[in-house]
């Protein structure tokens, strides 16, 4: 194969995905419904159905014109050989390989977030604004995009920086040295996540005392999980939309929820979304998906390990002699049509421990508060309650409402 066919590999698989998206994107909206789903029309009105189809709108023709945009940015700056461009300004400004590289990242990934921020403008300010959902002051996000900035540099750079000086040391077994780093890495970080980087962005306190407190320390006990481990976030400092999540392994998990979602719900319901969650831990949710992305990382960095160095790859983005930075470009483009089938079948056992959880809440007779919890937190957020089916294989994490709460009667009748 010579680097010229390699070049077109990367051009094929960049358009045929975009092509793909656009179908999936086109085909979730032709499932759009004028009438509302009988399910909901104890919550629902007219004017509030309507207004969701707009917000659908709105997104859809935003979506389109943003995917349009970074996917013509993209080709544009490959077939001009930018690549090759920022790998000769970086091989200036340092001759040692490890900066080099550090250098390379940070250009790209400071140009590509420059980019991006015209539209999440947009996307906050004019459309969510418009719907009522927005409250993030421009001040927040501001300081939002130099923090997430901040800890990417000073937690991915570190990271980065070891795994290339492995690379540059180890030979044969990179993979294995490397693979170790990132799982002790990887570990760490869903251990300490909601303990270290989450209070950076948003406030966590500990349920005040009061019906709410004491109903959910009722269910606590029930099923056996530490209320000191409970906290409310402040989700209300971006936006009014609700939810709730559980993070963290071993004596660090927490449950979080958002002080919206407490608004929004009544207290019963809140014990469900409470009982969800802690389904989560007991099913060991978080802890597989933590061990499949230890191995996946593993595959990934065998593979990565073998090719990195290849001429092959470097030069199909225009750089003659190989080096770690655009070795590692090259093998993400290449990659992606294999992360991209992982991907659906993360999603597809993301689905399936939804319904699991549901199916545990149910099991603590909360299965109608359940129901009506998830009912006033997708209303509220106006979100899809028809997408197409394959729009849900592909790309949700969740079931669709009407589909979860099919499942939660099912269990609910057989008892
Ligand atoms: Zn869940």
């Amino acid at each position: 194969m010579t680097s010229q066919t390699m070049y077109y590999i990367i051009l094929a698989i960049l358009v045929v995905q975009f092509v793909f998206d656009q179908w999936m994107e086109w085909l979730n909206k032709t499932r759009w419904q004028a009438n509302l789903p009988a399910e909901l029309e104890d919550i629902y009105d007219a004017e509030k159905y309507s207004k969701q189809h707009e917000y659908r709108k709105a997104n859809y023709g935003f979506g389109v014109l943003s995917d349009v945009f970074s996917f013509v940015v993209m080709i544009v700056f490959l077939m001009a050989g930018g690549f090759a461009l920022v790998n000769g300004w970086v091989m200036n400004w340092s001759d040692n390989s490890i900066v080099q590289s550090l250098l390379f990242f940070a250009v790209i990934g400071f140009g590509s977030s420059i980019i991006g921020i015209p539209f999440s403008i947009y996307g906050t300010f004019v459309i969510e604004e418009r719907f009522g959902f927005n409250k993030t002051t421009p001040k927040t996000f501001v300081l939002d995009i130099f923090k997430s900035m901040l800890v990417t540099a000073l937690i991915g750079g570190p990271l980065l920086a070891v795994i290339m000086w492995i690379y540059s040391v180890a030979g044969l077994y990179f993979w294995l040295y490397a693979w170790m780093v990132s799982s002790v890495f990887m570990i760490f970080m869903t251990m300490f996540y909601t303990s270290l980087i989450l209070p950076l962005f948003n406030k966590q306190k500990p349920l005040e005392d009061g019906e709410l407190r004491d109903a959910l320390e009722a269910f606590s006990k029930k099923a056996g999980f530490k209320l000191d481990n409970i906290f409310v976030m402040d989700g209300s400092k971006r936006s009014t939309k609700a939810n709730a999540f559980f993070s963290g392994l071993g004596a660090k998990k927490r449950i979080v929820l958002y002080d919206t979602l407490i608004n929004d719900l009544q207290t019963d319901e809140i014990v469900a979304v409470l009982a969800h969650e802690v389904g989560h831990y007991k099913l060991k949710h978080t802890l597989w998906g933590t061990l499949t992305g230890v191995f996946q990382t593993g595959v990934i960095l065998f593979v990565f390990g073998l090719v990195v160095g290849s001429p092959l790859l470097s030069q199909a983005l225009g750089v003659e002699e190989p080096n770690f930075h655009i070795g590692m470009l090259a093998f993400g483009l290449l990659y992606s049509p294999v992360s991209f089938v992982t991907g659906i079948i993360m999603s597809v056992v993301s689905r399936k421990n939804e319904y699991a959880a549901d199916a545990y809440a149910a099991g603590f007779q909360l299965g109608d508060h359940l129901i009506s919890g998830l009912k006033t937190i997708s209303v509220n957020a106006l979100s899809n309650l028809t997408p197409h089916p394959l729009y849900v294989f592909f790309h949700y994490s969740h079931p669709p409402l009407l589909e979860r709460i099919k499942a939660i009667r099912n269990l609910t009748s057989n008892h």
